[in-house]
């Protein structure tokens, strides 16, 4: 469900862009802003070359009350009813298995088949409906319009996706590269500590490269004396419960031409870790799966080195997947190295999306599942994660981001923050969910006083919708337990109802 009060004005910012910003839309979204609402000068932000006064993004209302989701009149206060009947009708349809399938393969095929009618039907079915209900907008103006609206009306933060898709090659990643750009710059020009960034290393640097990097560490980890001439130094990647069954023999080095386009993936990760650090705004990149895994998280670790030392707030945020069954001894090796070397380490925790992708990989392997063997041991693995970070967070060290739909999780992280006397406004800790999902988590903990992001991707619907239908695809787990979102929407939807006949009986 997005929450969202102004739709009209979203439906005007659709009509009037069309597409991914160029430079000429710049002009147009700092002509929408009033020129009186700019006084804090963005440097990095050249291409909408704005300045923000602070005193017009008004802080969002202030909370402060204990977590409960049980009052949804006041849980979802700021949403209209159209909004939660669209979310209602669209989450149920998608809690069910088959509907996704059937919906994702229509799709996938109009979008291919490039038919006059068919495509653009389909593009506007998706428009209606799943664009709308899980990305921010089109372009960079209607999602920037989105985050202050959802700043300054709901309190709640966005992190700004990029929808794009994996990187084949260098030029598409040279491509992918300026609009994550793009996007930190249009962070940059919103209130300030409203909007972070997420990318995929993916889309940084070619699949076939992390593919032989993450070998090449793989390998390393069963042989320490595996020399691997242009590894950087990092914080340690793989550890003794790592499954290495995808790397079954000795890689070839990288090869000449290899080492160089390495390179370039890492300068290209620099220039956006640069542009984060000039404009203060955090960069969360997304875990994948684990035949490219050790590889984004060299990347990462790499960058955190470049962009964390010496401040007390990471920019650069790596992800641990809290499905895997070395998560949690991987996540507190690389959290000792940090302290150790007196680096900021963030860490966002999820669960994990590619399940359905690790289980086969493996099984066409014969090897066992890097996974836990039971979804219990998932939300354990998840809770004790979640423990330790906040117990650092509470020391003073690191910083994490709790990235879950996961109510029981949301209350018991909750429930320690207040144990340890972790202030609910310090940024150290953070919560966030997708956009469209979980939004009465997401409103209750704001409304318990703590941060809390959506992830909105943004983007045209021909390029965000293979990246949504990828989602869509991996994360049919999560939108068939969607059940808590839609039974808090069902009960404010009755809850309205009967108010609208009271009050038309008693008038
Ligand atoms: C803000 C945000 C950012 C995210 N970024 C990433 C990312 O970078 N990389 C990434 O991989 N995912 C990412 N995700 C998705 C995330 O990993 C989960 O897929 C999703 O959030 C569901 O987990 P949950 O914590 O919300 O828990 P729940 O709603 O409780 O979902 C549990 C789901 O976990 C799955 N599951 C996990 N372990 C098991 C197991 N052992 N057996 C059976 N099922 C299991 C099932 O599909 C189940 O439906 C992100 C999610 C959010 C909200």
């Amino acid at each position: 469900m997005c929450i969202r009060s102004l739709e009209g004005k979203k439906e005007r910012g659709r009509r009037r862009v069309k597409g991914w910003p160029r430079m000429a839309r710049a002009t147009k979204f700092s002509a929408i802003i009033p020129r009186a609402l700019f006084t804090r000068s963005i440097s990095t932000a050249s291409s909408f070359a704005v300045k923000l006064l602070a005193a017009d993004f008004p802080p969002p209302p202030t909370p402060q009350v204990s977590f409960d989701l049980a009052d949804t009149e006041r849980l979802f206060a700021s949403v209209p009813t159209s909004t939660l009947l669209r979310s209602f009708a669209i989450l149920s349809l998608m809690a069910a298995g088959p509907v996704v399938d059937l919906g994702t393969a229509a799709l996938r095929a109009s979008m291919a088949s490039g038919g006059r009618l068919l495509r653009p039907a389909a593009l506007a079915a998706a428009r209606a409906t799943v664009h709308r209900q899980f990305c921010a907008g089109e372009g960079a103006e209607e999602a920037s319009l989105t985050v202050q609206r959802m700043w300054s009306e709901v309190g709640l933060r966005s992190i700004l996706d990029y929808g794009i898709e994996d990187a084949e090659d260098s030029a598409s990643c040279q491509g992918n590269l300026a609009g994550f750009l793009r996007a930190v710059d249009l962070a940059a020009t919103l209130p300030p500590t409203s909007a972070s960034v997420c990318v995929k290393i993916t889309a940084l640097a070619p699949i076939s490269l992390l593919e032989r990097v993450s070998d090449l560490l793989r390998w390393e980890q069963k042989d320490p004396s595996f020399s691997l001439p242009w590894r950087a130094h990092s914080f340690p990647i793989l550890c003794h419960s790592s499954p290495l069954f995808l790397t079954p023999r000795e890689p070839e080095p990288l090869s000449e031409d290899e080492e160089q386009e390495l390179q370039s993936a890492l300068r290209r990760l620099s220039m956006l870790c640069d542009r984060c650090v000039k404009a203060n705004i955090p960069l969360l990149i997304d875990a994948e799966y684990s035949s490219v895994q050790p590889a984004i998280d060299y990347f990462t670790y790499w960058a955190t080195l470049e962009s964390n030392k010496q401040r007390e707030q990471p920019i650069v945020f790596g992800t641990i997947q809290t499905y895997l069954r070395d998560a949690k001894e991987r996540m507190m090796n690389a959290v000792e190295a940090a302290e150790e070397q007196g680096v900021s380490l963030g860490v966002k925790l999820v669960r994990g999306a590619y399940l359905t992708r690790e289980t086969r990989l493996a099984e066409s392997m014969a090897a066992p599942s890097p996974i836990h063997g039971s979804l219990h041991e998932t939300h354990v693995c998840f809770d004790t994660c979640a423990s330790f970070m906040m117990e650092k967070v509470s020391k003073g060290s690191g910083a994490v981001v709790l990235a879950t739909h996961n109510v029981h999780s949301g209350q018991e992280a909750a429930r320690k923050a207040e144990e340890l006397g972790i202030g609910k406004d310090d940024e150290k800790l953070q919560f966030a969910q997708l956009m469209g999902m979980a939004d009465g988590l997401s409103l209750g903990l704001k409304n318990a006083g703590f941060r809390v992001s959506k992830y909105r991707p943004f983007g045209p619907v021909e390029q965000v919708i293979p990246y949504l239908l990828r989602r869509a695809e991996e994360n049919k787990g999560v939108l068939s337990t969607s059940s808590k979102d839609r039974q808090l929407l069902r009960k404010e939807l009755s809850r309205r109802v009967t108010a609208a006949f009271v009050g038309r009986a008693l008038n």
